[in-house]
Order: structure tokens, then C-alpha cells, then sequence
């Protein structure tokens, strides 16, 4: 017999699937007591492997990590709240100190032309503030919903 022996790969894909070997592969395997005992023995390990119980950790993984995660803010953003506040105040005594300008301005446009500018500029500030509230809300449900071990908030787990 001239074929050499089964390689590692070849082996190991016999033991786990005989018949995607080719004819000369086969022909050898069962002329070959060496490599017959090779298949096997994969096959042997691989068996094992399948039935071996899944690795379980015998510590509380999840209270580990979130131990180390930086805390969950819970407070409301009053530092976002006061920069827009400034943001405000600031716009408004932009319109203040060019109020002259603005009202000829004002007086130019048509009457609808103000008024929708009116109701866009206060939609978008209402929409920018309802998703802001929306979006606190929803993570603090979020937040809230998670078991009480990963409810960390910055303070050492006792
Ligand atoms: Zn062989």
C-alpha cells in the first residue's frame, strides 16, 4: 500500500464525517490498523467533548462586571437643562440688543410668514425638549428593569 497515512486534518474529518473522505482516503483507512485507531481516537474526543457539561463560572459574572462599569446616571440632566437656559438667555438678548433691526424686519414679512416662523421655532424647541423627557424616562425603565446587582450607580457594591 503506497498511500501514505491519514494527515492530522484528515483524521480529524474522518471521525467526524467518514463519508466526506475520497475512495483512496477510504481504501487506506480500512487497510490501515494506525490510522483506523487515529479516527478513532477523535472520534472517541470528540464524543467526549459533546457530552462534557458546558464550563460554568462559580461566581456571580454578572455582579463582577457591572461592579466595574461606570455608574448609571439617574438624575435628570439639569446641566443640559441650564446650558440650553443660557443658550436662551443669550438668543434673547441677541433679539434684545437688535430689536430695531428685527422689527423692521418683522414689519417687512407678511404677517403668516411670522407666524410661521413663530410656530416652527417653538416646535422645535418643544420637540427637542419632549424627546429629551422621553428619552430619560425610557432608560430610567430601562435602568429600573435590570436586576438589582447591575443597578449600579457609582457606589460600592455593600
Ligand atoms: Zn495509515
Amino acid at each position: 500500500m503506497n498511500t501514505p497515512h491519514l494527515s492530522e486534518q484528515q483524521a480529524q474529518q474522518w471521525a467526524e464525517n467518514a463519508s466526506s473522505a475520497d475512495a483512496t482516503l477510504a481504501a487506506h483507512v480500512w487497510a490501515c490498523p494506525a490510522c483506523q485507531r487515529r479516527v478513532a481516537d477523535y472520534q472517541a474526543l470528540f464524543s467526549a467533548l459533546k457530552t462534557a457539561p458546558q464550563p460554568a463560572f462559580d461566581f456571580n459574572l454578572a455582579a463582577r462586571v457591572a461592579g466595574q462599569l461606570p455608574g448609571v446616571t439617574r438624575a435628570f440632566p439639569w446641566a443640559f437643562i441650564a446650558l440650553g437656559g443660557l443658550g436662551l438667555a443669550f438668543a434673547l438678548a441677541v433679539v434684545a440688543s437688535g430689536w430695531a433691526a428685527l422689527r423692521q424686519l418683522f414689519q417687512a414679512a407678511s404677517a403668516g410668514a411670522v407666524a410661521l416662523g413663530t410656530v416652527l421655532a417653538v416646535s422645535v424647541v418643544l420637540a427637542y425638549g419632549l424627546e429629551m423627557l422621553f428619552r430619560h424616562r425610557r432608560q430610567t425603565e430601562i435602568f429600573l428593569s435590570l436586576p438589582r446587582e447591575l443597578q449600579h450607580d457609582g457606589a460600592q457594591p455593600v
